[in-house]
């Protein structure tokens, strides 16, 4: 059963390129996709597998029935691109300015629907059911995966499995690990309102430019000294604005950063350990400020158990030439709150282009994927589908 699916998923190699190309030259960003979902749902409908279309705003789920009785596995693909022009020279370019699939979600999308259409060419022979859950909104936080889940698209499921195609590694490399694998991603945006004031008279002022500037150098201490050195966590200020003229005092600082954690409690005590050096250092320095930490994902936990799983069956998945533990990643991602309600596991796909010249990190405006990797991706996700069965009989 396995080798012939994998033979089937090799078969459409071609049409998997093509819909990945397709959806490459016409990406759609976070909660505006509205022809992509569409090209989803007709594929469904084509193939004959009954696809619920606005799961939760854009999202499309299908449903495949199998002839025996077994579990309900889902397999998920994310389908938004990036405010990203695309800067590559092939012919699969982005049509759309400033937008392009600069994360490998197109790829993802043209793996998950192939392995559908795989599927329900040996529906007659399937024991249990295989839910498709086609996710929008993925790169930016609340995302698209928790109103999916508010909407149903994990009913019934008893495991679910997803990927990431991961161009900085090779193609041929399966990368797993059990328990946090992608860090919570949170957001503070502060401002510090001082007293502006000509530049040659300082001690009339509260400099809110000193202030800030303090600030960012104090907020190191927090990882250094307050956090536990076998854990980990980053606090990064990506953004600083005072918008002002060369001899003038700024009377208020902008700053906005990202946080990054995989334990909880590190997560809250960073939240709050942050507020008190902004008081602190305002306090200091005569100012007030404002501060709004905004939560983003949770980390993403794999489960040990399906992890241990899709790792054992990596190994024999064709294609695959090596399978190896990952570092937890410091990215998001939403597929962690899948794993809050069902079990599962979230792994990586070795996707880096043969030629060095085209190969970029993800994010990148010339990122691209080796579209192979996309037959291994389906090919692993198939067999974790296809062997959950047996594993749990
Ligand atoms: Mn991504």
């Amino acid at each position: 059963m396995i080798e012939v699916l994998h033979k089937k998923l090799d078969s459409y190699f071609h049409e998997m390129v093509d819909i990945r190309r397709f959806l490459h030259q016409h990406p759609e960003l976070l909660f505006e996709e509205k022809e992509t979902p569409k090209l989803i749902a007709e594929f469904y409908r084509n193939i004959g597998i009954p696809v619920q279309e606005n799961v939760g705003g854009n999202g499309v789920v299908a449903r495949l029935k199998g002839t025996k009785k077994g579990k309900t596995v889902a397999l998920r693909a994310d389908f938004d691109a990036l405010p990203i022009q695309d800067e590559k020279d092939v012919a699969y370019k982005s049509k759309v300015p400033g937008v392009m699939h600069a994360c490998g979600h197109d790829g993802h999308t043209a793996t998950l629907l192939i392995v559908a259409k795989v599927l329900k060419q040996c529906q007659d022979n399937l024991a249990g059911d295989y839910v498709f859950i086609h996710q929008h909104a993925e790169e930016i936080a609340p995302g698209g995966a928790l109103s999916m889940i508010e909407d149903g698209c994990l009913d019934g499921v008893d495991v679910i499995f997803g990927t990431h195609l991961w161009a900085t590694e090779d193609t041929g490399k399966i990368l797993y690990r059990s328990g946090p694998i992608m860090a919570a991603a949170d957001r503070f945006q502060i401002t510090i309102q001082g007293q502006g004031g000509h530049g040659a008279h300082p001690h009339t002022t509260k400099d809110a430019i000193m202030t800030a500037s303090q600030f960012v150098v104090n907020l190191q201490q927090i990882v250094s000294r307050k956090v536990d050195p076998i854990e980990s966590a980053v606090i990064s200020v990506g953004n600083f604005v005072a918008e002002n003229a060369f001899n003038v005092i700024a009377d208020k600082v902008k700053l906005a950063g990202t946080v990054r954690t995989f334990n909880n409690k590190i997560r809250a005590s960073i939240e709050k350990e942050i507020e008190k050096v902004l008081k602190g250092t305002c306090i200091t320095n005569d100012c007030s400020y404002s501060y709004e930490y905004i939560h983003g994902y949770p980390a993403l936990v794999n489960h040990q158990e399906e992890t241990e799983f899709l790792a054992a069956l990596a190994k024999d998945v064709p294609g695959v030439v090596e399978v190896v533990e990952s570092p937890p990643q410091m990215g998001g991602e939403d597929f962690a709150y899948y794993l809050q309600h069902v079990k599962g596991s979230f792994f990586f796909t070795g996707a880096k282009p043969v030629n060095a010249n085209a190969a970029f990190p993800h994010h990148h405006p010339k990122f691209d994927i080796d579209e192979k990797a996309m037959v291994i991706a389906a090919k692993t996700l198939v067999s974790a589908a296809i062997n959950y069965q047996k594993a749990v009989e």
